[in-house]
């Protein structure tokens, strides 16, 4: 048995879409995609009268070298949302199937399964927010087909080791996948999980541009697994995902200069990640500021809707996380630039102003 194996019968079965653009090859006058024969009156930069390729080559061979991949284990789509859709869609039958989150985590891998009518299963992270990989692994019934891990977590910014990882993907091949959530990782300087899908064909990694390449408008996520898994998945990626604007902006910046400075500011990023870890937890307000290795910090308040209200009316929005049990007023507060960091702290020693 294959990974691939695991997914929908139907979907296994299923023909996928011939788009035009996908039979057109090598011709020069397209007469096949029912498209207008001149740019848009608006007259843009690049004419957008054609559709666009439903998977660019050249995108998917520098995604392939960014992430140290073949480019047949890439699959391009509307960010790391369109892939935790794609994967719940062809994994898990619906009313019937399971995915297992460990909460606190990223929220959209309950709405995927929600849509889907797909079960969540809860294997919650421990106390220290450590993932608890034998907890999660007494969870998996014969209905989880999916397993998500969140690596940095968003929203605590902690790592799980590759070892638990690998340990999770023993257990469970031929049983589920184990989908590697690394939206964040250029943050924390640590080996991806992609290391490990020489040996496990479950294993399935998430990237993205939206974070530390600074793309998130252009909508591009990267899915990383095996061959058979993105030929799986391709057949349900709707028939041209990628617009062609979008398409640019990330081969743009996918070039070696563009990737150096990204390099650069990340570097400086995570600096400043520390410098402000160190400034909110001396403040009157911040009982705890959490280790992270993403491009946030979860800081525990003493109030946290009220240091949420107060940051508001000076214009500051952070993230109110503290709906969550694990999670008692604690905020969200990501890293941005050094001026956005000068507003936040005076907002926050406006404290005695306001009281
Ligand atoms: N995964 C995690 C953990 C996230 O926090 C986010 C966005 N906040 C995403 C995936 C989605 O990212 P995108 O669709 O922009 O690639």
């Amino acid at each position: 048995m294959s990974a691939v194996d695991l997914a929908r019968p139907e979907i296994r079965a299923l023909k996928a879409y011939s788009s035009a653009r996908m039979e057109a090859s090598g011709g020069s006058v397209l007469l096949n995609a029912n498209e207008s024969p001149w740019p848009s009156v608006m007259g843009e930069a690049g004419p957008l009268n054609r559709y666009p390729d439903p998977q660019p080559a050249e995108l998917v061979q520098r995604l392939a070298g960014l992430y140290g991949v073949a480019p047949a284990q890439v699959l391009a789509g509307r960010g790391s949302d369109e892939a935790i859709d794609l994967l719940v869609r062809a994994f898990c039958r619906a009313g019937q199937d399971a995915i297992v989150i460990s909460p606190p985590t990223f929220g959209m891998y309950s709405v995927s399964a929600g849509i889907q009518d797909a079960a969540v299963i809860e294997a919650p992270l421990r106390a220290d927010f450590s993932l608890d990989a034998d907890g999660l692994l007494g969870c998996v019934t014969g209905r989880v087909k999916l397993v998500f891990v969140c690596s940095p977590n968003n929203p605590t910014g902690n790592l799980v080791p590759l070892a638990t990882i690998e340990h999770l993907a023993v257990a469970l091949t031929d049983r589920a996948l184990v989908v590697v959530d690394e939206a964040y990782i250029e943050f924390a300087g640590t080996p991806s999980a992609t290391a490990l899908l020489a040996r496990h064909d479950n294993v399935v990694v998430l990237r993205t541009l939206s974070k530390a390449h600074a793309l998130a408008a252009a909508r591009v996520g990267t899915l990383i697994a095996h061959p058979d898994i993105v030929s799986l998945l391709r057949g349900i990626l709707p028939a041209y995902p990628l617009p062609a604007p979008c398409v640019e902006a990330a081969l743009a910046a996918l070039t070696l200069p563009a990737l150096t400075a990204t390099r650069v500011r990340v570097a400086g990023l995570v600096e400043a990640r520390g410098r402000l870890a160190e400034v909110l937890g001396a403040g009157a307000d911040v009982r705890a500021v959490f280790p992270s290795s993403a491009n946030f910090l979860l800081a525990r308040c003493s109030d946290a809707k009220g240091v949420y209200a107060r940051l508001l009316a000076a214009g500051v929005v952070v993230r109110d996380v503290s709906h969550h049990a694990a999670l008692t007023d604690c905020l969200r507060i990501t890293v941005g630039s050094d001026e956005d960091h000068r507003r936040l702290l005076v907002a926050l020693s406006r404290r005695e102003e306001a009281a």
